[in-house]
């Protein structure tokens, strides 16, 4: 019979289990933190979840079907927060000029100004990261764990090496053909700006 993570009579039982409680609580944190940040500079925490990845993202993925495969929402909701950037001046629309209802978004120099002061609002949680051992253990796990709900299609967007076309494994460590050096373990990108799919 298959057991509940959330059932605590089992739950104390088996530690995968209780990491996906514990996963729960910490992604409840980073909400609350979005959240709270989000009501002091009067956004919704998509929108500023949005400006936050235009500032560190290429061109190409900065458009409405992009962010709505990115962030696990409908191309609706991303259309609604894009005007409200757009009417609040935080973005700038980008329209092809092949198709002038097909655009790429950009953030504006007060969109930019934004990022500034609002990328920081995770920092507590990496702040009590910081000081504590076995985190090379910890990225490891974690970083596996992400590949393997990604290959079973729980996970749809990510771009870290084990799933990149230029990552290879040489004498059995990671290694990155096109930065043609061996990787250590926490040198495994969890969102690499050079990342290409593996052909499919
Ligand atoms: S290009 Fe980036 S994601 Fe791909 S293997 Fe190299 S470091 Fe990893």
């Amino acid at each position: 019979m298959k057991h509940s993570v959330f059932d605590t009579s089992q739950q104390q039982m088996d530690v995968a289990s209780k990491i996906v409680v514990g996963l729960e609580r910490i992604s409840e944190v980073f909400r609350v933190l979005l959240w709270d940040h989000a009501k002091t500079i009067g956004l919704s925490p998509i929108q500023i979840q949005i400006l936050i990845f235009l500032a560190y993202h290429k061109y190409e993925f900065c458009n409405v079907s992009h962010l709505a495969k990115e962030f696990n929402v409908a191309k609706s909701t991303i259309s609604d927060a894009v005007k409200v950037l757009e009417r609040k001046q935080l973005i700038i629309k980008d329209f092809s000029p092949n198709d002038h209802r097909s655009y790429n978004i950009q953030l504006s120099e007060h969109g930019q100004e934004l990022v500034a002061q609002t990328e920081l609002f995770a920092n507590p949680i990496k702040n009590q990261l910081s000081d504590m051992e076995g985190l090379e253990d910890f990225y490891e796990l974690l970083s596996k764990l992400i590949y393997k709900l990604h290959t079973s299609g729980l996970l749809t967007v990510q771009r870290m090496c084990y799933s990149c076309k230029f990552y290879d494994k040489q004498e059995g460590a990671h290694y990155c053909k096109l930065l043609e050096k061996p990787l250590l373990t926490t040198d495994i990108r969890m969102d690499c700006p050079e990342f290409q799919s593996l052909p499919s």
